[in-house]
């Protein structure tokens, strides 16, 4: 696909990703939209996204996002980025009322696309690296080397996680050549915390159980306790993948309160569990290794629902 042959003649383009978003869905939405605002002087072009969390404040216009969603002209092209159709939230109109709609993701889950123009590929490490491939050496510049930078950092876990590949290493490389400060841009976007935050977490792993013979951990945060922290869906990333990291679990669930019995999951796992798959059947979707879903009941009923398929996985040995 090529962005700028994809756009031609487009007077109105929208970019939007999917909801609660996280790193890899700003650092693709800002890359393009600067390197669409720079190549296409003329059209005018929009960023949807609901609020970013402050530590986004670094990449450039971020201020340009519009999270008050009050547009009500159509768009000529429309991307929904890391994201399929139904997760979009309320940009799903636009994209779905667009002209042209292009959808450009790694997520297994959405393998055909939900766009007109589709440019999927699950294998890649993140959203950042495709938009990252399809922008090409000669349309970036440092605002927009750190974006997807920060991106493709987020989605690999600092370059950690098993959809880290040779490309994604050299695309990094690339993009750090452009000369932004990235030890500070991951210190302050990734593993830079509030206190508030640290002491969810630690609330949420002092809490948590391990069942299935120690190679399964739990935990489940309730609405009371958010709400005695004052903590929000951003305050809790990064919890469910601290789990993860106890020693011999395979798989780590964690749920958090959304409305009365609705809770909202988030799987992880390190070798043998598909998850992406348990996420899918339940509505959801993701990664292999990484996934998630909405579920409604009491959290026994969603961890029990979940354990089933883990284990049938797990003692059946698919994958
Ligand atoms: P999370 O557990 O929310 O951090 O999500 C893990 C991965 O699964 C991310 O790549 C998400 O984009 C994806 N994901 C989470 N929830 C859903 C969902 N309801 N539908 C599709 N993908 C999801
Ligand atoms: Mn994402
Ligand atoms: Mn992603």
């Amino acid at each position: 696909m090529n962005l700028l042959e994809e756009c031609r003649g487009a007077g109105r383009i929208g970019i939007s990703g999917h909801i609660r978003p996280d790193g890899d869905c700003i650092g693709s939405c800002m890359g393009l939209y600067l390197y669409l605002k720079k190549e296409l002087p003329e059209a005018e072009i929009r960023v949807f996204l609901e609020k970013p969390a402050d530590i986004y404040g670094c990449i450039s216009r971020i201020e340009d996002v519009d999270s008050a969603y009050g547009e009500q002209k159509n768009f000529d092209v429309f991307f929904a980025l890391d994201s399929v159709a139904d997760r979009l939230g309320k940009a799903q109109p636009y994209f779905e009322n667009a002209k042209k709609r292009i959808n450009i993701d790694h997520h297994i889950s959405n393998a055909n696309g939900c766009g007109n123009v589709n440019y999927v590929d699950p294998q890649a490490s993140s959203t950042s690296e495709l938009v990252y491939r399809l922008i090409g050496n000669d349309g970036l510049d440092q605002e927009i080397a750190k974006a997807l930078y920060m991106g493709i950092a987020h989605d690999t876990g600092c370059f950690q996680y098993s959809c880290t590949t040779p490309e994604t290493l050299r695309a990094a490389a690339d993009l750090i050549s452009y000369g932004f400060d990235f030890s500070r841009l991951i210190e302050e976007t990734f593993f830079e915390k509030t206190y508030l935050q640290m002491q969810i977490l630690g609330r949420a792993l002092l809490e948590s159980i391990r069942f299935m013979d120690d190679r399964c951990v739990v935990s489940v945060l309730n609405r009371k306790t958010l709400d005695f922290y004052g903590a929000g869906p951003q305050d809790l990333e990064g919890i469910v993948s601290q789990l993860r990291s106890i020693k011999g679990v395979e798989c780590a669930i964690f749920l958090y309160e959304t409305g009365a019995q609705e809770y909202k999951v988030s799987l992880r796992s390190s070798e043998k569990v598909n998850v992406a798959a348990i996420a899918s059947y339940f509505g959801g979707g993701g990664h292999v290794r990484a996934a998630g879903c909405t579920m409604t009941g009491t959290a026994h009923d969603v961890i029990n629902n979940l354990s089933l398929h883990i284990e049938r996985q797990l003692d059946g040995g698919e994958a």
